[in-house]
């Protein structure tokens, strides 16, 4: 039924995770719409929790909220220190997280970017920054030392080298907090991240886990304190994220769900935006009213790919 299913594609503000436009699915159920949106370098098995996501918001609906609001952090790509100051200033958030390590940019760039950001956010501020796995243990110490120096104290390091082995040798030799993204997502087990004593805190994306309830599940399982990250959704998906921050027991950190800035559009005309760095909690899923408009060949692609990652999750 073409009108329980929705393509879109909208173009980034900023090119972030090698992608300059950001495509998906919406996909409508009993409960509401659900987005389906793994990114292309993932195959069919790996996009199946993505669709389960999608069908649990379509379906089921999510677990009740035991909070109304959710603190937020504001996202710097890999911009000029102007630039980063601008998104910061211009976020209304208390944290920053500020994507490091890029292939495009060196440690010195990095710092200086940090430094620009400590000025923007004042010393009340929180800083973390995102390696998504690019270090090797030595290189990492090195890093997160200067980093932190140059942001005058970061509230955390994400992911600084791929394996669970690393992570623990590295936060074994730094003092600044160490927090699993990849990690949590890819094991097997997510309590051994914990048992490794490989982080001090756990990242949790709702799609690549399979959905809100199988995300509060991991939360349980690996008993950090955890942030709730969006996997760059629209509004759509977006407030699956923010029902998981919503629902679990513990949030002492700001989540990464103020992600809709850096798309240039959204599926609806009441998009979940933050407001003084914290997302309300919306009290009805959002409506995809305002879907732009796509190519037939776009439209072709992903009714393809739903149809073979529903098949291989059978
Ligand atoms: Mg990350």
């Amino acid at each position: 039924m073409a009108d329980d299913v929705r393509v879109y594609a909208i173009a980034m503000r900023t090119k972030f995770r090698g992608i300059t436009v950001r495509e998906g699915m919406l996909l409508r159920g009993p409960a509401g719409w659900g987005e389906f949106c793994p990114f292309w370098d993932y195959d069919d098995a790996e996009s199946a929790p993505w669709l389960a996501s999608a069908r649990e918001a379509a379906d089921l609906g999510w677990p009740a909220p035991v909070r109304d609001r959710i603190p937020v952090n504001c996202t710097v790509p890999v911009v000029s220190p102007e630039r980063a100051a601008e998104i910061v200033a211009g976020s209304g958030c208390r944290t920053a997280k500020v994507k490091v390590a890029d292939p495009g940019s060196s440690l010195s760039d990095d710092c200086d970017r940090l430094a620009a950001v400590r000025d923007a956010l004042g010393p009340g501020g929180l800083i973390r920054v995102d390696a998504n796995g690019a270090w090797d243990v030595d290189t990492a110490v090195r890093a997160i030392r200067d980093l932190d120096k140059a942001a005058g104290g970061l509230e955390y390091v994400e992911q600084p080298s791929r394996t669970i082995e690393e992570l623990a040798a590295v936060r074994k030799r730094v003092d600044v907090r160490i927090a699993a993204d990849e990690s949590i997502r890819r094991a097997e087990d997510p309590l051994r991240v914990a048992v490794a004593g490989a982080a001090d805190i756990a990242v949790l994306k709702v799609a690549p886990l399979g959905g809100v309830r199988r995300a509060l599940a991991v939360a349980e399982a690996c008993g950090l304190p955890c942030v709730v990250s969006s996997a760059l959704e629209t509004s759509v998906g977006l407030a699956a994220g923010i029902a998981l921050a919503a629902a679990l027991p513990e949030l002492d950190h700001a989540c990464g769900l103020a992600t809709l800035s850096l798309l240039t559009a959204d599926v609806t005309t009441h998009p979940l935006r933050p407001v003084d760095g914290y997302l309300t909690v919306p009290t009805s899923p959002p409506t995809p009213d305002a879907t732009p408009h796509v190519t037939d060949e776009i439209e072709t692609r992903w009714h393809a790919r739903l149809a073979r990652v529903a098949h291989s999750s059978k």
